[in-house]
């Protein structure tokens, strides 16, 4: 089926006693025993698992084609959950340009415990001269944050196989309506569901979906379910019914973020744009052969340095100032400042969540803050 069957059904099922079309959301902790002892219902536990966290998990497998998902209280409490996967003295090939507060938890929480670098990924050479026989996962986010820069999945892939090195990727920025890592060889896809998931900037969630069941997914399973870092049974509700929309909502994403894109490049304000759908991003050529739709995140940064960026900012009527993505309204920020102190983000830099407004609100929002 196509995404947008999935997306609807794939997550949802009439409801057996009432018949409700929806399926209702089991707030129970705890299950009730068969005669004889056994669980003949499938559930026991809610932290082991939950109706609505089953019909989650499957329908987020399914959008990313994969063998099975697991479904998590943040975005980070999903990478960290690969993290604490790994045997100690495991090394980690991560990409220099990634989602800040996943790097700063590899360093802060795992110093002493894995072994990391931060490299260009995307380059063959320095990827395969960083490879080590204790590396165990390479990390990529493409399109990443904030710089969009683009990793080739296949290429990244086929050096991974060559040294038995699994490969996980970020694939927040552009869901599984514009990529499917796992299409593509990726081993692990990782979500921050706080984003287009939920789509509406009101909860958190995370997602790993595996390409296959293995000894590693069951020790990931048992991070999820021992660790405990999973989402509320209405958490899962409103991600499914959220993903019911998901092609749509990130299709007229698409749309507006290309359209804007095309406005910026010509600004005489701005100096540069970085969104994979413009043919003048350095690698385009990669993201169209990977990529459905270029995603709706875009970086711009402008003449004038940090001060004309932070006026910018502050003049936006329709744009709100703050951090974060995916949600239906447009957010900017200057990222550089939320990152902090070691932040490598140019100080003139904006970082945009195109949303579902018109584009002619957006675009005249952006022309008399710029002005
Ligand atoms: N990955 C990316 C690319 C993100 O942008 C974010 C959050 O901004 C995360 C992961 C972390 O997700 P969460 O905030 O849900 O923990």
């Amino acid at each position: 089926m196509k995404i947008e069957t999935i997306a609807i059904h794939a997550g949802n099922h009439t409801d057996a006693s009432s018949k409700a079309v929806i399926q209702p959301i089991v707030m129970a902790t705890t299950f009730e025993r068969d005669a004889d002892g056994g669980f003949s219902s499938g559930y026991q536990y809610s932290r082991s698992a939950n109706p609505n966290r089953t019909a989650l998990e499957t329908v987020l497998a399914q959008l990313e084609n994969g063998a099975e998902a697991a479904a998590f209280s943040s975005g980070n409490a999903a990478g960290m959950s690969v993290f604490q996967s790994l045997e100690p003295g495991t090394h980690i090939i991560a990409p220099d340009d990634m989602y800040h507060g996943l790097r700063n938890q590899i360093k802060s929480l795992f110093t002493g415990i894995l072994e990391f670098d931060f490299i260009d990924v995307n380059d063959e050479e320095i990827l395969k001269a960083h490879i080590k026989p204790n590396t165990g996962v390479i990390w990529i986010e493409t399109p990443s944050n904030p710089l969009l820069k683009i990793t080739d999945i296949s290429k990244v892939v086929a050096v991974a196989r060559k040294h038995n090195v699994k490969v996980v990727c970020d694939n927040t920025f552009a869901t599984p309506v514009c990529q499917n890592p796992l299409n593509l060889g990726a081993d692990i896809v990782m979500h921050s569901a706080t984003k287009y998931f939920g789509g509406h900037s009101d909860l958190m969630g995370g997602a790993l979906i595996t390409a296959q069941k293995s000894d590693w997914w069951e020790k990931i399973r048992n991070v999820q379910t021992m660790g405990g870092a999973i989402p509320s049974p209405m958490d899962c509700y409103y991600l499914v019914r959220s993903i019911k929309t998901l092609p749509y909502r990130v299709k007229g994403h698409v749309h507006n973020a290309q359209l804007l894109a095309e406005f910026l490049d010509k600004h005489p304000a701005v100096e540069s744009v970085m969104y994979p759908g413009l043919p003048t991003h350095p690698q385009y050529d990669i993201a169209k052969a990977q990529m459905t739709y270029p995603g709706a995140m875009m970086s711009f940064t402008l003449k004038g340095g940090e001060e004309k960026a932070k006026n910018v900012i502050n003049s936006l009527r329709v744009f709100t100032q703050a951090t974060s993505l995916g949600g239906v309204e447009s957010l900017i920020e200057h990222r550089a400042s939320v990152e902090g102190p070691d932040t490598k983000t140019p100080f003139n830099l904006l970082r945009v969540s195109v949303g579902l407004e018109h584009i002619d609100d957006l675009i005249a929002d952006l022309e008399q803050a710029m002005a």
